[in-house]
């Protein structure tokens, strides 16, 4: 199979670049022209020598994704449905700034990420995993999500293309003119699938993405969710990158998870917080439980202080996430009295919280919805 070029680092494309005999700094060159510039094409690469771009052709894939099906209003939540090269369906959501969720305010927008098709770990609740699993998500996959909701931010906004440099010196001159607006700068890999199920392809992605050369997104900003992969979570706290964590717990005891997320019977609460405070130790960072709140099932006050014990001990904030009900699912979400009293609760044991509290988010929904939905309106065509 032939790799794509936006699945190498820059070190594999120098010494790449090296078995050529081309100069170093044309990998400066082609970077900037995926990652900065982020062409669809090859031909677009005009700095660069027509043999060296033959070469490049011959060698590598250049896939881009393929826009299918976009929901939501500009400036608020927007989801986006990609198709892959195989016909795979995967959605990425851009949530504009929301202090509230994740800290500082100002003009931030996040993009959710998806890691692979559907889901294998079966969370009762959860759309992603209604289908099963398809396939793990690679490298460029991940990578283009990010690259493809900026190239349609920059139609959108009008911005002018980018001129194509004739000389080193017209590249030099465009690129301080029209260095194309960065829109995303705070990732969550809290899509479709289960980012520590793809771990290898997830972190050369993150890598990319956080690279000053590639992405350029601050390794703080970047923030990977897991059900609750104790191997992997010990696995990323050897990692050097700073990442933010974030836990999908959305129960306090093993009886209460066990019911909503089969994922506890292989990895129960002792060995999940065992992890933890392994990665508490060697990261010293602030970890984030995500907890859905699901009516009947965990918004009992008899959780919060279960709750309570394990933030307090892996000094951990907690996001009260309000349910988002899911067609053909029979979770719903707990009226707002409950959900400000199980808030009240955990504040009185001392424990930092928060609570989502938009009105009326049918397109706040978490991602993997959207692409069911497409899934089954075109299987019953
Ligand atoms: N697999 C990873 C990341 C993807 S899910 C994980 O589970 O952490 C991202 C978040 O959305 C998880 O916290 C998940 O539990 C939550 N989620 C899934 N379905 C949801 C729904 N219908 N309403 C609200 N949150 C949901
Ligand atoms: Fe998979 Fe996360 Fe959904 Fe569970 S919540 S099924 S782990 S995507």
């Amino acid at each position: 199979m032939t790799h794509d070029i936006k699945s190498l680092t820059r070190e594999e494309l120098e010494a790449r670049f090296k078995e050529w005999g081309a100069p170093a700094y044309r990998v400066g060159q082609l970077l900037d022209w995926l990652y900065t510039r982020r062409v669809t094409g090859w031909d677009a690469m005009t700095n660069l020598p027509k043999a060296l771009r033959e070469k490049l052709t011959a060698e590598f894939a250049l896939h881009t994704l393929e826009l299918v099906r976009k929901q939501g209003a500009r400036d608020a939540t927007q989801k986006f449905l990609w198709k892959l090269n195989d016909g795979q369906l995967i959605e990425s959501v851009l949530i504009p700034a929301n202090p509230a969720l994740y800290g500082d305010a100002s003009d931030r927008h996040t993009l959710c990420v998806s890691t692979q098709v559907g889901c294998a770990y079966g969370c009762k609740f959860c759309a992603s995993g209604l289908d099963g699993w398809k396939r793990n998500l690679r490298v460029e996959e991940i990578v283009e999500q990010i690259l493809a909701v900026e190239r349609w931010n920059e139609r959108e906004s009008g911005q002018s293309s980018v001129v194509s440099p004739q000389s080193e010196q017209d590249a030099a001159a465009a690129k301080q003119k029209t260095e194309p607006l960065r829109l995303i700068n705070n990732l969550v890999i809290m899509g479709m699938g289960e980012p520590l199920a793809n771990y290898d392809n997830l972190l050369k992605a993150l890598r990319i993405l956080n690279a000053p050369w590639g992405g350029g997104i601050g390794a703080r900003k970047i923030t990977v969710s897991t059900s609750g992969l104790a191997p992997e979570i010990r696995k990323l706290a050897d990692e050097p990158l700073q990442f933010r964590l974030a836990i999908s717990l959305h129960g306090a005891t093993d009886e209460v998870r066990q019911r909503i997320m089969p994922v506890n019977r292989k990895y129960p609460l002792a060995e999940l917080t065992s992890a933890l405070d392994y990665y508490q130790w060697k990261k010293e960072r602030m970890i984030t439980f995500e907890y859905i709140l699901i009516a009947g099932v965990n918004d009992h006050l008899d959780q919060t202080r279960p709750l309570a014990a394990l933030a307090r001990r892996l000094h951990a904030k907690v996001n009260l996430i309000p349910y988002n009900t899911v067609e053909g699912l029979k979770w719903t979400r707990p009226t707002e009295e409950v959900q400000e009293a199980f808030l009240a609760a955990l504040e009185k044991l001392n424990v930092t919280a928060t609570l989502r509290r938009e009105k009326g988010g049918d397109i706040d929904a978490a991602c993997g919805q959207l692409r069911l939905k497409t899934e089954r309106e075109l299987a019953a065509k």
